[in-house]
């Protein structure tokens, strides 16, 4: 077990701890929905990219066949 040399004096210890903050992400809005989304993301809510639908969004509701 590594055994350190000498204490880390709480300065030390806080400015290596500096630079351990996270950042919040930055939403943008959909052109589309208008549902927050990541930015260069396709939008999770209507599937749509650059103000066209790149992904269909499947709904829940197949009983068309069934009946
Ligand atoms: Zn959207």
């Amino acid at each position: 077990m590594a055994v350190p040399k000498s204490k880390i004096t709480r300065m030390k210890r806080g400015m290596r701890r500096s630079h351990d903050a996270l950042t919040a992400f930055n939403p943008n809005e959909c052109s589309n929905c208008g549902e927050l989304k990541r930015p260069h993301h396709v939008c999770s809510a209507c599937g749509h990219y650059a103000e066209r639908e790149v992904v269909a969004i499947v709904e829940e509701n197949f009983d068309e066949d069934a009946a």
